[in-house]
């Protein structure tokens, strides 16, 4: 039978971990310095739910989130979307409404999750749990707390947006 495959995008300011969260989830691995390899749009995951034999395709960015110039083709087609930000920086928090609103303005209404990234760096947190959940809430977004480094919840976003697009 036929594969679904599944375009996700994951937004985000740079250096919270998006390219590191793909690397994780499709290659098993971390690394403190990871660069994007030039000429690589996405990688890709093989899962099944319920059934289904499903290809997750996860595109990276080259890093130039901080330019606002991400092309319009990394966001052509995309059918779900991540929205990280990372616990030791209070301004890629604030920069997630942002995000969003790219997301919808370019792909109309994806599933979407918030992810909170470096949890590991709990201790250095720069964002309150409290303002966190008040902040997915409000934006009707499903929270995860990942950590890429130490490999937690990382599979679960990824299994949800999987299993949400099954099932839509
Ligand atoms: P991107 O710009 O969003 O793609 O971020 P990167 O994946 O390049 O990661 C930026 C830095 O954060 C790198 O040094 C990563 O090793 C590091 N990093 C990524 N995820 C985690 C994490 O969960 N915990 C910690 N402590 N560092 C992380
Ligand atoms: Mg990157």
């Amino acid at each position: 039978d036929l594969e679904i495959s599944i375009k996700v995008v994951i937004v985000g300011n740079g250096a919270v971990g998006k390219s590191s969260m793909i690397q994780r989830y499709c290659r098993g691995i971390f690394t403190q310095n990871y660069k994007k390899t030039i000429g690589v749009d996405f990688l890709e995951k093989h899962l099944r739910v319920s059934d289904e034999e499903v290809r997750l395709m996860l595109w990276d960015t080259a890093g130039q989130e901080e330019f606002d110039a991400i092309t319009k083709a990394y966001y052509r087609g995309a059918q779900a979307c991540v929205v990280a930000f990372s616990t030791v920086d209070r301004a890629s928090f604030e920069a997630v409404r942002k995000w969003k609103k790219k997301v919808e303005d370019e792909c109309g209404l994806v599933p979407m999750v918030l992810v909170q990234n470096k949890i590991d760096l709990l201790h250095e947190s720069q964002v309150t749990a409290a303002e966190v959940e008040h902040l997915a809430k409000e934006l009707q977004m499903r929270l995860y707390r990942t950590s890429v480094k130490e490999d937690l919840n990382v599979m679960n976003v990824f299994q949800h947006l999987a299993e949400n697009y099954v099932s839509r």
